[in-house]
């Protein structure tokens, strides 16, 4: 027989919900699942939520790991129906309807996919080897160790060698590609400038190459190219038009022919489902994403839902972006309790545009909310005021408030300690954060 663990729900009535993933879809289901006559068990690799909008400030130093991660403990703890528990899910089996992970079998009635996504490297296992991602506070903090450390190294290095070291690439001219080259471009002119005053600040390149002719695709051309003049005015070389097709640590090789010697390569150019196995073979589509009906059903399997990035619905999916993953929780909490009280789900989802924005530094953004667009201080105010009331928790929007006042005044990222060995070997020796 089956040694199932225990989720201390079982007194509890109703049937077992397993939500796996407490990201944006997951946590948003569970608020919605609160104190409902439905148990509710959430499953995640890490004990913590990450607000993945800001991971960048944690790599770039403006904001500690902990302000923008919540256990998951501290926000279920007066939630009497549901219950937490950490472990890595491995798969799932739908007859049996069991899930299996690295600390034992958990069984449910209705099953949440909501593991969201990682980086795509399309196949590449010497760009996925060698180069710095930024999907999680584990891989944030590489990247901050790692150019702080090659700020350290540069002091000690010579011509071509200190060039190589102070050389920065990200790859992918979407938000995150935007906001990294941008952040790194303010730390040059006040870190670099300011504090290693024996290093020639403009020995510091900022590159972003980008596949497509612009950056920030799925923003309007005008915008694209408001960033991408603000990018230009603060010292980042745009690359636009141009693929990366290799790199092997040291040097970056381009679909123009041409060889970039780099130390250090953000790899932000795509991403793709974190799918769990286990389910029928057709509804694994698209960049490895679960297709799901307009009730967010996997295909073929009517008490298995998926939500959030790693979800597919439609001829052509929507953007993996928070709001999707919530607004497709907030429509799927609703039709599970009708399936708990034995009706049919009844609430189609239908995806609404909240609109998109993007930082690219100090009183540099751009936003676009249906038919208006704002860039400059406006939309700068507006990004943070969006970031900060999406964060979960009270003094984390606290401390990001006062981490923010505290950088506009004294112009300095002050998040800095090396905490991570030197990426660019750990990278090379398979330790980066995966
Ligand atoms: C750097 C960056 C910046 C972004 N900026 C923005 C932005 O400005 N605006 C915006 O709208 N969106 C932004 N996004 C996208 C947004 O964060 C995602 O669309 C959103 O997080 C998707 O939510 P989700 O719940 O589907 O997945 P996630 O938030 O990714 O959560 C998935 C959860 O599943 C867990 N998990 C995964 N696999 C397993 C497993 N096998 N076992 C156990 N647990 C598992 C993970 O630990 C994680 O907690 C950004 C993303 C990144 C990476």
């Amino acid at each position: 027989m089956t040694h199932l663990v225990s989720t201390g729900l079982d007194a509890l009535p109703g049937p077992t919900v397993v939500v796996l993933g407490g990201g944006f879809a997951g946590i948003t289901l569970i608020q919605k699942l609160a104190k409902q006559p439905v148990k509710v068990l959430l499953i995640d690799q890490n004990n913590f939520h990450t607000f993945q909008p800001l991971l960048y400030q944690v790599a770039t130093g403006s904001l500690a790991p902990d302000n923008i991660g919540f256990p998951y403990r501290r926000k279920i703890a007066k939630i009497p129906n549901v219950a937490f528990r950490k472990a890595v899910v491995h798969s799932v089996d739908t007859q049996e309807q069991h899930i299996h992970t690295d600390q034992g079998i958990f069984a449910y009635d209705y099953l949440v996919v909501a593991t969201g996504s990682k980086t795509n490297f399309f196949g590449n296992e010497a760009l996925e080897r060698n180069s710095l991602q930024l999907k999680s506070i584990a891989q944030a903090l590489d990247i901050r160790s790692d150019f702080l450390q090659e700020f350290e190294d540069a002091l000690y290095l010579q011509d071509d060698d200190r060039r190589s070291a102070l050389n920065f690439v990200i790859v992918g001219g979407g938000p995150t590609g935007v906001e990294v080259a941008g952040a790194l471009a303010e730390i040059r002119k006040n870190i670099l400038a300011e504090e290693y005053k024996e290093v020639d600040a403009e020995t510091m390149q900022i590159t972003l190459i980008e596949a497509g002719p612009r950056v920030l695709a799925s923003f309007s051309e005008k915008s694209s190219h408001v960033a991408q003049d603000y990018l230009r005015s603060m010292g980042v070389q745009l690359r636009l038009g141009q693929r990366v097709l290799d790199y092997d640590g040291e040097m970056l090789t381009l679909s123009t022919g041409e060889s970039l010697r780099s130390r250090t390569v953000i790899w932000s150019a795509g991403v793709m489902g974190a799918a769990v196995s286990g389910l029928p073979a057709n509804v694994y589509t698209r960049a490895n994403r679960l297709s799901v009906n307009d009730f967010l059903q996997v295909d073929g399997v009517s008490n298995v839902f998926a939500v959030g990035d790693v979800a597919f619905v439609g001829a052509n999916g929507h953007p993996m972006v928070a709001p999707v993953a919530i607004q497709q929780a907030e429509v799927l909490a609703k039709n599970l309790l009708l399936l708990a009280s034995n009706a049919a789900p009844a609430h189609p989802f239908r995806y609404r545009d909240q609109g998109n924005l993007a930082t690219i530094g100090r009183n540099k953004a751009v936003v676009e909310v249906g038919k208006l667009r704002f860039q400059g201080l406006v939309a700068w105010y507006l990004w943070m005021a969006v970031h900060l009331v999406s964060l979960i928790g009270f003094k984390n929007r606290l401390v990001v408030l006062f981490n923010w006042a505290m950088k506009y005044f004294s112009h300095k990222n002050i998040i800095r300690l090396i905490v991570r060995p030197p990426s660019h070997s750990a990278a090379r020796s398979g330790k980066a954060s995966k």
